[in-house]
């Protein structure tokens, strides 16, 4: 059993699990299922196996038929996540719901980039910040706000590296719910200003993001938790779905095809592990032709637990104390660490990390060369992205996609200290001669 720490965590949180009403009807998902031992249990606000304290996940029953059909399905659906509500645990009718509509957003063919990397393949930039709260949380969210509905919360949290938070709070006010949210006490002001903005209850802690993440399990299986949806934590299973509308925007957005290599940012691993779960039922459905891809995890040196496992052929990870200017991938335990070594190996791909200067030097690569303001987690993927190449990891030749998946605006202080005015002068020309620019 490699999962010791949130083996802790699971037994807490299924004694105190609250029943799942009969009636949870959530489109295409038919069970939670066991990761470790495949054992289904109803679909209900749990998240680790009763049996073997496994992480869970959510089982479906997905369409069967035509592909084509499918297809045809999809591209006239609307221009979010829920274009893909067939493939998600959702009710059919979710994009009437009042949510904030995420997903759909740009994916950048990035042949300046490509040109500056040594890359002579099609590179992209799959660009997250485009999303209603600028990060990638707001799919995943989107898919617990349905899930925390249908048990019945009406509280809605999270522990958060800060894009949650934000993402948790918009959520919560547009579709009526209470939100108390938990975050680090000392994140980025963008973060905390967009996690209190939107009115809910904003709870800063004294630790790390490790810290707020016992916290939360704690308040769970307490009285005071009760009615409470944590995204993260107890809607866990529904939440990480999310992410595998980042796979399947991608393939669509390719014309139904997948790419040879995908850079992903690794903070507690979900993402990663979910988007190649939407790869490979993409590839079941007939939707996109069945062939080998590459999948890279990327991490910042001060917080780099899955990284290190990696490159030193290990199958588990010992846990670090994060410092490092990524702050929204500081998760010194990740919870879906293992899974992402299995993938990254699977696949042929790697898990690589970058140090704080190489991640500002790849956010303003970013920004000179396409015009992407990337946060500090999209300039750890085009830092790891670089070092990949170098290291002859990661093939130039070939078709790669880039995730940025989230908004400078919300890390400025990473760029501020080396970024300004080319020059300050007087409203004269003079002056503005004097300065050399013209
Ligand atoms: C949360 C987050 C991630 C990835 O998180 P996982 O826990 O690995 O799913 C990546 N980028 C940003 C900007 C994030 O906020
Ligand atoms: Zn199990």
């Amino acid at each position: 059993m490699r999962r010791k720490g949130l083996a802790c965590m699971a037994a807490q949180a299924v004694e105190s699990a609250t029943p799942a009403p009969s009636d949870v009807s959530l489109g295409p998902a038919a069970a939670l299922s066991c990761r470790e031992c495949g054992e289904r249990f109803p679909l209900g606000p749990i998240f680790a196996c009763a049996i073997c304290f496994g992480p869970l996940e959510v089982a479906y029953d997905l369409p069967t038929g035509d592909p084509e059909a499918l297809r045809r399905r999809i591209e006239a659906g609307p221009h979010n996540i829920w274009r893909y509500a067939p493939l998600l645990p959702v009710p059919p009718d979710v994009a009437a719901r009042p949510n904030l509509n995420p997903g759909l957003t740009k994916l950048v063919r990035a042949d300046n980039l490509a040109r500056e990397l040594g890359v002579t393949g099609a590179l992209y930039v799959k660009d997250d910040s485009g999303n209603p709260t600028h990060s990638f949380k707001d799919r995943v969210v989107a898919i617990a706000v349905e899930a925390a509905r249908a048990f019945g919360f009406t509280t809605l949290s999270c522990s958060s590296t800060g894009n949650l938070a934000g993402a948790v709070g918009a959520a919560a006010a547009r579709a009526g719910f209470r939100s108390c949210v938990f975050i680090p006490h000392d994140l980025e002001a963008g973060k905390v200003v967009m996690a209190a903005v939107y009115g809910g209850d904003l709870v800063g802690i004294e630790g790390t993001y490790d810290d707020v993440n016992r916290f939360c399990s704690e308040l769970i299986g307490d009285p005071l938790g009760e009615g409470w949806g944590f995204v993260n934590v107890n809607l866990r299973p529904y939440y990480g779905e999310g992410s595998k509308t980042l796979a399947y925007e991608i393939c669509e957005q390719l014309g139904w095809r997948i790419p040879d290599q995908i850079v992903i940012p690794v903070a507690s691993g979900s993402q990663l592990t979910k988007i190649d779960k939407g790869l490979k039922e993409l590839i079941a459905l007939g939707l996109v032709p069945d062939r080998p891809y590459r999948i890279f995890g990327a991490q910042a040196e001060g917080c780099a637990p899955v990284s290190r496992a990696f490159k030193d052929g290990h199958d588990v990870m010992c846990p670090v104390k994060p410092d490092t200017i990524a702050k929204s991938l500081a998760i010194g335990n990740p919870a879906d660490g293992p899974y992402v070594l299995d993938i990254a190996r699977r696949t042929g791909g790697a898990v690589e990390d970058v140090n704080d200067e190489q991640i500002v030097d790849a956010i303003k690569l970013l920004a000179r060369t396409e015009g992407i303001f990337a946060e500090t987690a999209g300039g750890v993927t085009v830092g790891v992205t670089r070092k990949l190449i170098e290291a002859g990891l990661l093939d130039p030749a070939l078709t790669t996609v880039v995730l940025n998946t989230g908004d400078g605006l919300k890390t400025l202080d990473a760029v501020a200290p080396t970024t300004g005015p080319s020059a300050i002068i007087r409203p004269t020309l003079d002056s503005f001669r004097e300065a050399g620019l013209a």
